[in-house]
């Protein structure tokens, strides 16, 4: 298929006609599919021919959005999840086992991060965790030999990038399978598998539903590796249900009108705060003050809707400015219409302690700054306002 990203977006997965010819993805709200012929049964159940059993395997619903995603990634084929922390924790149980390596970065979601420090150890894998700034670290890590190499770029909460085909490379010369969480990039900016990565994951709950009103994981990559985890998902559960889906379905026919709109927003405000003597300092990929700025020009087409910034005057001031924002949830999630600020120790790094956050060089100060659709000359004067109203 040679169709461009905003024709994925809209079109890719439905197979038509649908349902008693109806335009739209009907939800499959059904737990499970009926059969009139056991030899029909038999032969969907083992995969001889197409169909549905049950939703915990496969529903139709469910596989739109599959397919959708897998279409905007360019990936051979999908598996859906519950959350996003479920299609992580599912990819990485599938892919270790006891005395396995895995390398990653200090940086990753703190959910992730807590797989790595907390469960993966109690099976026995072994998980090394090198710092995100340092790409000669990470390529000598990987050298030793590993199963998996994890990364995730834009970062969260500071947005540190790393150059994912120079890591690929390695991963794959080292004979690893290697993962990237593309949340915060979206395949409308960044595609880690023309890259070289093997597998995609995302937390659908940011950026690809949108809305903020529906939970959902995917992994992406291909068809043997996705029909491993899918295995591992039949079995252990974390599936998508049917409702989620069609609402993930729906918003991602708008992905690349959003992100291209949330790229542009969050570069003006970047640009904006950069500049303004309330501000310590500002995190966003797009600025050429980053230090990684150009490898995020090289591998990415527009630099994402969050941004990050610490206020001069600490937590203190952050707690002044926060609920001064007209036009923002205080809230922990991220990638919606609406803009949506917090603190680290709220949102992304809630898992983590003080001491932990600071460690990581995220400091109290910081503000995570999710940029909606609106009008930015809108955005731009609520921060103003909320920045000078808690200063005077
Ligand atoms: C939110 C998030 C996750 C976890 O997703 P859930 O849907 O909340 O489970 C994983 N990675 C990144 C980068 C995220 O922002």
């Amino acid at each position: 298929m040679t169709h461009g990203d905003g024709t994925r977006s809209v079109w890719a997965g439905e197979e038509h006609p649908l349902w008693e010819r109806s335009t739209q993805v009907p939800i499959a709200q059904t737990v499970s599919f009926g059969y009139g012929d056991v030899d029909e049964w038999m032969a969907v159940a083992l995969g001889e021919e197409e169909g549905h059993i049950y939703s915990r395997n496969t529903n139709p619903t469910v596989a739109v959005f599959e397919r959708r995603i897998a279409a905007l990634e360019r990936a051979e084929a999908a598996t859906a999840f519950a959350t996003g922390m479920a299609a992580i924790s599912g990819t990485l149980r599938t892919l270790l086992g006891p005395g396995d390596r895995v390398v990653s970065v200090t940086d990753t979601y703190g959910g992730t991060t807590k797989l790595f420090l907390e469960f993966l150890p109690r099976d026995g894998v072994i998980c090394e965790l090198v710092g995100t700034d340092d790409h000669e670290a990470i390529e000598t890590e990987v050298a030793k030999g590993c199963k998996v190499l994890y990364l995730e770029s834009p970062t969260n909460p500071t947005l540190k990038i790393l150059d994912l085909e120079r890591l690929a490379a390695a991963g794959r010369a080292a004979g690893a399978t290697v993962v990237v969480d593309n949340t915060f990039a979206t395949p409308i900016n960044q595609r880690p598998l023309e890259l070289g990565a093997d597998l995609v994951v995302h937390s659908a709950t940011k950026f690809l539903g949108g809305h903020a009103d529906a939970l959902g994981g995917i992994v992406c990559g291909g068809q043997g590796l996705v029909d491993r985890i899918y295995h591992y998902r039949e079995i252990n559960g974390a599936t998508l249900g049917p409702f989620a889906a069609y609402l993930l379905q729906r918003s991602a026919k708008t992905l690349h009108l959003r992100i291209e709109r949330q790229n542009s927003n969050a570069l003006t405000i970047a640009r904006h705060l950069e500049a303004h003597p309330a501000i310590d300092r500002v995190f966003y990929p797009g600025l050429e003050s980053h230090p990684h700025h150009d490898i995020a020009a090289r591998q990415m087409k527009g630099f994402g809707g969050v941004l990050a910034f610490s206020i001069h005057g600490g937590l203190d001031a952050v707690k002044a400015v926060l609920p001064r924002l007209q036009l923002a949830h205080l809230a922990a999630n991220l990638g919606a219409v609406e803009t949506v600020a917090g603190p680290p120790a709220t949102t992304s790094h809630v898992e983590m302690t003080a001491e932990e956050r600071a460690a990581m060089g995220i400091p109290e100060s910081l503000v995570r700054y999710s940029v909606g659709i609106e009008d930015v000359e809108d955005l731009i004067a609520d921060l103003d306002q909320a920045l000078e109203a808690a200063a005077g």
